[in-house]
């Protein structure tokens, strides 16, 4: 596992060069939050970088229910019992329906999110089109925006089902590439500084002509 650390935050890269997964742990004076926990088989990686942190997990935040981001969160919730874990509450409807494509939790989480709802620093935003609960977190304090798989950039920047056949895999899983497309153009409205998906390294947030390129590809399919 690869980590980029920043002072606010740690991206955590598993498998950097075959299936690029991410993980991030946002880090607050007196906690941490774990966004997204990878694929099965990282947890015991996951739950070291989080103890590197010395700081307590807090929070284990879902992005949405796919395997490669709900992972071993039973393994880390067992490692650190207090943390509370957090899904949305559309994406937790829709397991509840059997929404096929969708992986099941193998834990009840502890909170249901909604929009514009606070977990420390970050900023709950809807941002349905992958998955039709998919969220996103602002951290307020950077405006660094944790978007799961709403976008790629492994394989080239992409919105969540324009297909890149480098890294094909977050367009095949797409539910509702409309609606991606839809959300993304909403996020972008938000003073983002710098986008951080589940798949490829960060966007930055002021390059207005490759996000509205990547709306424009996305847009002609
Ligand atoms: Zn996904």
């Amino acid at each position: 596992m690869k980590i980029i650390k920043q002072k606010q935050q740690l991206m955590c890269i598993t498998m950097p060069r075959f299936f690029p997964i991410n993980a991030y742990l946002i880090l607050e004076d007196s906690f941490c939050t774990l966004i997204d926990c990878s694929k099965k088989g990282m947890g015991a990686k996951l739950i070291q970088a989080i103890q590197s942190t010395n700081l307590p997990l807090k929070h284990i935040i879902l992005t949405h229910a796919h395997s490669d981001h709900i992972g071993d969160v039973a393994l880390i919730k067992k490692a650190f019992p207090q943390a509370q874990v957090m899904i949305s509450a559309t994406e937790m409807k829709q397991l509840q329906a059997g929404t096929k494509g969708l992986t099941p939790l193998p834990l009840q989480p502890d909170i249901l999110l909604n929009e514009n709802d606070r977990v420390g620093a970050l900023l709950v935003k809807e941002t349905p089109g992958h998955t039709l609960g998919s969220i996103s977190l602002i951290d307020t304090r950077n405006q660094h925006a944790f978007v799961g798989d709403l976008i790629q950039t492994a394989g080239g920047a992409a919105i969540a089902g324009d297909k890149r056949w480098l890294f094909p895999f977050p367009a095949y899983a797409t539910m509702d590439q409309k609606l991606a497309i839809q959300s993304f153009k909403q996020l972008v409205t938000e003073p983002i500084t710098a986008f951080y998906s589940g798949h490829g390294q960060a966007l930055l947030g002021n390059q207005n002509e490759t996000l509205e390129k990547m709306i424009a590809r996305a847009e002609k399919k």
